[in-house]
């Protein structure tokens, strides 16, 4: 039989497009004694991690809690909560996010309406209006405000005012663009927005933070069918995670996990948000003038790209799966390959939070490099 022993990884540095370099605080955050999930001060915990992350939502939003999955049950949360058999609702595709929305939604028993742009452009404002106009009974608009498939950052706050225009709910995607760019919940009228531990927030993967305004409430109070999913329903959850509300047990939280969400929220806090912004816009520019010097191509207009997620042209002539392997290997630095119809036409460089730093950039210029000569 094979002989295990203790698991040590080595220390990469996470350039990819998550999850991300790990602030060693919220490691050690991670490593303290597991309490109870009824314990007093666990729940104290529960309670100053939901103001944290109302903070970094900028919301005002009761509902605001990290569900204990990655972002993709943070997805799923906000659908199987607000989309009932036969329920429209319009979704916009520019990538691979948006596709995973459709099948949410036609999971859910909705029936999804469809507006795609190509990948690495913006969703089309107009021909949201358009369908909208087009299906009154519209009850939800989903889109994702920063595509990390395509490096490509959607217009928000437009799109929300269009769903309030048109009578319908707003449910954003929020993985990528939480901590790395602006977003303000209340601000813009968002009524679901789900989003994720490992990208900006350098946190470990595995939490998905998630706010309902009090209109969804409403509708999730509602509804004509049970939510088809127990784990996920929200009238259930908030026995646990709801404010002021004694705890009911419903399911175990991932203690140590929910550590280090709460130090990685306190770490965003104690930068300030706006200036988390600012840090990613800077990193950005200096890693572009360094692609730059090296005469690779970023390919989304500077109009709309994303900072904290940086599309490049693969040169031609460059075996795309042995350069990231040789990054791997040679300078223990992960970068992301091309998704879907981008496979092995493009790298994705991540600058994601605790990653987003002049060291890292100066290190994955160097190696690139050196691989490219
Ligand atoms: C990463 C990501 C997800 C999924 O999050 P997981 O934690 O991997 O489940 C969803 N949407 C976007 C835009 C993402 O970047």
């Amino acid at each position: 039989m094979h002989s295990f022993s203790t698991f040590i990884p080595p220390e990469r540095t996470l350039m990819g497009p998550g999850p991300s370099d790990v602030n060693p605080r919220i490691l050690n955050a991670m490593s303290r004694p597991t309490l109870g999930h009824l314990d007093p001060l666990f729940i104290e915990l529960m309670d100053q991690t939901k103001q944290l992350l109302q903070y970094a939502f900028k919301t005002e939003n009761a509902l605001t809690m990290p569900i204990s999955a990655p972002g993709s049950a943070g997805m799923e949360a906000c659908f199987v909560n607000l989309v009932e058999p036969g329920d429209k609702v319009l979704v916009c595709i520019n990538g691979v996010f948006g596709n995973r929305m459709v099948e949410n939604v036609e999971r859910c028993g909705g029936v999804a309406i469809t507006v795609n742009n190509t990948w690495g452009e913006q969703t089309d404002l107009n021909q949201v209006e358009d369908a909208l106009k087009a299906n009154p009974d519209i009850k939800v608009l989903a889109f994702v405000h920063a595509e990390t498939s395509t490096g490509v950052r959607n217009e928000a706050k437009v799109l929300c005012e269009l769903a309030q225009k048109y009578d319908c709910l707003s449910i954003v995607d929020a993985v990528t663009s939480l901590g790395g760019i602006e977003l303000d919940v209340d601000g813009w009228g968002i009524d679901a927005i789900y989003s994720g531990s490992q990208k900006c927030l350098s946190c470990v993967p595995g939490i998905s933070p998630v706010s309902f305004s009090d209109k969804a409430v409403h509708v999730i109070q509602n509804r004509k069918t049970k939510v088809q999913s127990w784990f996920l329903d929200m009238n259930l959850i908030v026995g646990y995670w709801g404010q002021g509300a004694k705890r009911a047990y419903h399911h175990t939280a991932p203690v140590n996990s929910m550590y280090a969400m709460y130090e990685a929220l306190l770490i965003l806090k104690e930068e300030g948000l706006e200036n988390a912004w600012k840090r990613h816009a800077l990193g950005h520019e200096k890693l572009a003038l360094g692609l730059s010097d090296l005469g690779l191509d970023l390919t989304v207009d500077s109009a709309y790209r994303l900072p904290q997620l940086n599309v490049v042209k693969i040169p031609d002539g460059v075996d795309d799966a042995a350069a990231r392997k040789q990054l791997l290997e040679d300078f223990n630095l992960e970068i992301g390959a091309g998704l879907g119809e981008h496979a092995g036409k493009v790298w994705r460089i991540g600058l994601m939070g605790y990653a987003c730093k002049p060291r890292n950039i100066d290190h994955c210029l160097a190696a690139l490099r050196t691989i490219l000569k």
